[in-house]
């Protein structure tokens, strides 16, 4: 098994106590967060300095910014080995009306999309909205 210390490693993110901290805070989510569900959860740590690891751990593939339609970005980490690529590593997302999470369908992979001649895809995001597997009593 890989560490976090290795893993932020091997992404070439230098490892600091509030990287650390930030990780796994996420990986003990099954939900995908805000960036206020993270400062509530630090609320001694400096935003920007909160802001700034999100951002960098985006641009490393180790977190996706999720986009369920609330008007507010959500983040989640990404599976081992994600590099957030359309058609390998992009999954479905859904947001359930009920409760109001959004999680990761990591199983489901977004179907390949066909854009027109002469279009460059850089993104797909494709969010379900429903009543989740908790909400529907499943
Ligand atoms: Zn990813
Ligand atoms: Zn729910
Ligand atoms: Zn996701």
């Amino acid at each position: 098994m890989q560490t976090i210390e290795e893993l932020l490693e091997s992404k070439n993110i230098r490892v600091t106590a509030m990287r650390l901290l930030i990780y796994k805070f996420l990986a003990n989510k099954q939900i995908a967060v805000t960036l206020s569900d993270i400062e509530n959860a630090f609320d001694k740590a400096d935003r920007t300095t909160l802001y700034r690891t999100i951002k960098t751990f985006e641009e490393k593939d180790i977190v996706h910014q999720i986009d369920d339609g609330t008007g507010i970005t959500k983040y989640a980490l990404c599976e081992n080995g994600c590099n957030c690529e359309i058609e390998t590593d992009l999954h479905l997302h859904f947001h359930c009306n009920n409760c109001n999470e959004t999680i990761c369908l990591t199983d489901h992979k977004i179907p390949q999309i066909k854009v027109p001649e002469g279009f460059v895809s850089e993104n797909v995001n494709l969010v379900v909205k429903g009543i989740c597997d908790k909400c529907s009593g499943h």
